[in-house]
């Protein structure tokens, strides 16, 4: 295992720079939003560990990409970012999540709450689930894992027509495998920047996916006609597990954060590493290090305290399971299964501590 450690320096101007005009603006936040900001630089940081790198697979080792630090963003002229006109953030939902109505309801408000708490401050709409007959994409069957793969470029020519007016930006998300180009295996996502659109799959976050008895592998590879997507109608979709839910939050947040201009994050463990592989993507942590969180909060301008405030009510509010494990309610497939968070509400925690000192 290898620790990237930056000095304190190399930190400290990640995050402050060395132009006048943005020590000043550091300089006018509030004392404990910079005491908890300047946690990047101290070396015995409980909130802010150095990044690490497991093997030569991982995302640092095989895609050498230039750093960003806060200066840089701040003078980045191909950044967007949301305006009065501009200022919403829509997620379409393609295909069907869970096994009922309810679950892909609930399901998308716990997705929709959680980027709001994230980007706080922005709203952010959920569109009308749209079935996949909808979109006219292509799809096929991967010869490899006999799954269904719907063709991402077609999702964002779908998404294209359907962006509002007033969008900042639209996310597409479905339960279903998607493909590049028919040579590749497949793709996570893809995403278009100066469009403000991405589309992203959560299919290969069923812990069951690559397991032979995976419930979306089909009995037979047939040729399905191209029009036809009765296929579709009655396809497996994975239940909405803690894993799930923790695993989609992650990647809706780190992919927005894109469109809001944020690179890669190489300073810290933070939410905006790269990944290469979904074990790479599990180890990093659900939020910011402080020098993307400084990107973040200049593009929209909340208050740090808030942020971490709205973050932990949505761990914490009724009809989340840790809640509903204290009074016993258990009433299934209605409770926001908010296990896995319990490492990170524990992490805002400590940063409302500094915060609020
Ligand atoms: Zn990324
Ligand atoms: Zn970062």
């Amino acid at each position: 295992m290898k620790v990237i450690k930056h000095s304190e320096q190399v930190l400290k101007t990640a995050l402050i720079s060395k132009n006048t005009h943005l020590v000043k603006l550091y300089e006018k936040l509030e004392s404990r939003e910079k005491c908890l900001l300047n946690d990047a630089f101290q070396s015995d940081s409980v909130l802010f560990r150095p990044i690490t790198l497991h093997s030569e697979s991982d995302w640092i080792s095989a895609h050498p990409e230039p750093t960003q630090d806060f200066e840089q963003f701040y003078h980045d002229p191909c950044r967007s970012k949301p305006t009065s006109q501009k200022s919403t953030i829509y997620i379409q939902p393609i295909g069907s999540f869970g096994d009922t109505k309810v679950s892909t309801e609930d399901y998308m408000k716990w997705l929709k709450d959680y980027c709001e708490a994230f980007y706080y401050g922005v709203s952010v709409k959920i569109l009308e689930p749209a079935p996949v007959s909808h979109t006219g994409c292509t799809f096929r069957v991967n010869e490899y894992t006999r799954n269904l793969q719907i063709h991402a470029g077609d999702l964002l020519k779908y998404l294209k027509k359907k962006k509002p007016k007033d969008a900042f930006c639209i996310v597409g998300i479905t339960m279903i495998d998607l493909y590049p180009r028919e040579s590749w295996n497949f793709v996570f996502g893809q995403a278009s920047l100066t469009e403000g659109m991405g589309i992203f799959s959560f299919a290969r976050y069923d812990s069951d996916f690559y397991s032979a008895s995976y419930k979306g592998r089909l009995k037979s590879v047939r040729k399905c006609p191209a029009t036809d997507y009765s296929i579709f109608e009655d396809y497996y979709t994975p239940a909405i597990t803690s894993v799930v839910l923790l695993r989609s939050c992650k990647t809706l947040t780190h992919e927005i954060g894109h469109i809001f201009g944020l690179r890669h994050c190489q300073w810290l463990q933070c939410v905006m590493q790269g990944s290469n592989h979904l074990e790479e993507s599990d180890r990093r942590p659900l939020d910011l290090c402080p020098i993307c969180l400084r990107k973040l909060q200049s593009a929209i301008g909340f208050h740090l305290a808030e942020r971490y405030k709205a973050l932990l009510e949505w761990m914490d509010e009724e009809g989340s399971g840790m809640e509903a494990e204290l009074r016993n309610e258990a009433k299934m497939g209605l409770l926001k299964p908010v296990e896995e968070f319990k490492e990170y509400r524990e992490w805002v925690l400590k940063c409302l501590d500094v915060l609020q000192k």
